[in-house]
């Protein structure tokens, strides 16, 4: 504890020599003064914790004028004689004890002992007293995160145990500090009250990063001074808040009419309270921060399309997001908590695997590409590993990302086997043409017209197969990227029908296979692309054309059945075996016992169709025995579901 401080006042240089040197000896700071006036200059200059005062000097007038700006002094008078009544007046004025001309320094010393010691304890009640609202508050810091509602109650707290008429609590926003709660300021006072930083009471605490008290009489910098009278203040107290050095804001309160000013012990009581306050507000906005900082983690992570899996060093899953849900297809609560193995295998962490590979170098592992296993079964991915590292640096988990490439590689594959398949098929028409446009150029001296009507006619045949399978492939590619623009008209099937007959006129006659449309009388019109419910017709009845006997018979029904069209193409033709029937509608697939009869096509008019069916919203099917014949049945709605009600 600091060394008390004592103000001796008597007029006789024995007397206060006598209290000079005796306190002295007790560890106390002692000053002299000879006379009332100097004594109040002195205390002026200093603060005292305790008067001793000769009785004659005008002691009771020196006490009272000194306690107007040191209110918790505490005074000991001094009296010439024993006059009980001089004596129980100047404790009535507040003197706390008295020393009777002539004493001893023991005397002395143990009664300014005394007097200091019951002052200590009175402090030290009054001090536990108004501790105890702070307790019940930080109990409230602690829970609460709303920072108005922490505010408000912080400069009530304030107000309450100080008993002042104003509390407000600024914080600093730039150079300014901004009202933020209040208590006793009238409102449109409240909503503009701004100080600068340096500037007024606030101002100066805020630049100062110091706790000012002021009371009338004090002496003053001038600049407080005038803000004080402008504000019509009579007794002020700022203190800073502070986070790590830093001035956050200020608590100030004050007090405008008579009576006591604020107390060493108010000082005290709202010291703490703002540093209370300044922790509170900073977690307040710590947790603020990292709400924001986590929606926005949590946004990223739902958000994006790539597969992000987080686990921890035992390789359990701690986090999976809608992204690996949607590659994997795990949901994420079946995920979370279990191993990485028992969900993707063992391979995931297999020797030489991009997961092994960062827990051995404990670096990160740039994307490369595997495949992984999950429910929706095996995908193309390209998978990347971050290890985490947590604030010592310490490895505590892995972030594994997934970006599924299976279309691609889809694509990729797809390329590659249109270079297999088609560049024979493209190959063979190209070649014919060649040939016979070099026998027409040497033959064209003897002017064979029959010949070259027959080379032009194989000619012609050639370059319209060749323009054909490159419309599918063309058609292929486009629907399959997803590139083709439907457009979207009231069809009525039975016309379509008929067009696709006429344009297989000629073929059917050469096989001598019979044409017949079933059409119901009144079946309504769908709506759909006129363009690809024609290549669909076309491709199913240019098949049950070529895989047609000669003089069979092409049966073509179509129906409305439950909002949908069912359209049926019946030949009676080869027929297809079984073992085949689940690969005809893959890309390039052929049946080999048809291939091998001659007939020609690539294998791309029954994936054409099934994806100008899926386009629709619809679907094929098809049944059929070998050597009987064949039906395809595609279901087509009616109308768009979207377009219903
Ligand atoms: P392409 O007709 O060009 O060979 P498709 O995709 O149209 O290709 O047909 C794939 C295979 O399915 C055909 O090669 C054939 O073996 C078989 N197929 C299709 N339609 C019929 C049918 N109506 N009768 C018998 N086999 C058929």
């Amino acid at each position: 504890m600091a060394q008390e401080r004592i103000l001796a006042v008597d007029s006789d240089p024995d007397v206060l020599e006598l209290c000079l040197r005796s306190l002295s000896a007790e560890d106390y700071v002692v000053e002299g003064a000879t006379n009332g006036r100097q004594a109040i200059e002195i205390a002026r200059e200093k603060q005292f914790d305790l008067l001793l005062v000769d009785i004659m000097l005008n002691g009771l007038e020196v006490y009272r004028a000194i306690k107007e700006f040191t209110p918790e002094m505490i005074g000991v008078i001094i009296t010439g004689s024993e006059r009980t009544e001089e004596i129980i007046n100047a404790l009535r004025l507040g003197f706390d004890d008295f020393v009777v001309k002539p004493f001893t320094a023991d005397w002395l010393s143990s009664t300014v002992t005394k007097a200091l010691n019951k002052r200590r304890l009175e402090r030290e009640n009054v001090r536990l007293r108004t501790l105890m609202p702070l307790f019940e508050l930080s109990e409230a810091f602690l829970t609460t995160l709303d920072l108005n509602n922490l505010l408000d109650q912080i400069v009530h707290t304030a107000l309450q145990e100080t008993k002042a008429d104003r509390a407000s609590l600024m914080l600093v926003e730039g150079q300014e500090l901004v009202v933020k709660a209040s208590v006793g300021l009238p409102s449109e006072i409240a909503a503009k009250a701004r100080d600068i930083v340096g500037q007024g009471i606030a101002g100066w605490v805020a630049d100062r990063g110091e706790a000012l008290l002021l009371a009338e009489g004090a002496s003053l910098d001038p600049q407080i001074k005038e803000a004080m009278i402008r504000e019509e203040i009579a007794s002020a107290l700022c203190v800073p808040l502070l986070v790590k050095d830093k001035v956050i804001g200020v608590l100030n309160i004050s007090k405008l009419g008579e009576g006591p000013a604020f107390t060493q012990g108010d000082l005290e009581f709202v010291s703490i309270l703002g540093g209370e306050a300044a922790i509170a507000i900073e977690n307040a906005r710590l947790y603020r921060e990292a709400i924001e900082e986590k929606r926005k983690t949590e946004t990223i992570l739902e958000g994006t399309f790539d597969g992000l899996v987080v686990i921890d060093n035992e390789l359990r899953v701690t986090s999976f997001n809608p992204g690996a849900e949607a590659i994997t297809g795990h949901a994420a609560r079946q995920v979370v908590g279990r191993r990485l193995t028992e969900v993707f295998g063992e391979e995931i962490d297999g020797e030489g695997s991009p997961l092994r590979r960062a827990m051995e170098t404990g670096q990160p592992v740039s994307p490369i590409e595997t495949t992984i296993s999950g429910r929706s079964g095996v995908r193309d991915v390209l998978e990347g590993i971050t290890p985490l590292h947590d604030v010592k640096g310490d490895v505590f988990g892995y972030l594994l990302s997934f970006t599924d490439i299976t279309r691609l590689k889809e694509v990729d594959r797809l390329k590659s086997s249109i270079v297999a398949n088609v560049s024979h098929e493209l190959r063979a028409p190209l070649a014919s043409i060649k040939a016979y446009t070099e026998l027409l150029l040497d033959e064209l001296e003897d002017g064979d017209r029959v010949l070259r009507q027959h080379f032009l006619t194989v000619i012609d045949r050639e370059t319209d197969r060749l323009t054909g399978l490159i419309g599918d492939l063309l058609d292929l590619s486009r629907l399959e990227a997803g590139r083709f623009v439907m457009k979207k008209e009231p069809l009525h099937v039975g016309e379509v029908i008929g067009d696709v007959f006429d344009l297989f006129d000629i073929q059917a006659q050469e096989r001598k296979a019979s044409l017949h449309a079933d059409v119901q009388p009144d079946l309504p019109t769908i709506l759909a692309d006129r363009e690809l419910v024609t290549m669909l017709i076309k491709n199913l009845v240019g098949n049950a054309i070529k895989f047609s006997n000669q003089g069979g018979r092409v049966d073509v029904v179509a129906r409305e059945e439950d909002a949908n069209l069912i359209l049926s193409v019946i030949d009676q033709g080869v027929g297809i075996p079984p073992d085949d029937l689940p690969h005809i509608f893959e890309k390039f697939y052929r049946v080999w016992s048809t291939t091998e009869s001659g007939v020609e096509g690539v294998g791309l008019g029954l994936v054409l169709a099934k994806e100008a069916a899926e386009a629709h919203g619809g679907q094929i099917e098809v049944e059929s025995k070998l050597g009987v014949g064949s039906r395809f049945t595609v279901t087509l709605p009616i109308r768009e579901h979207a377009d219903e009600g």
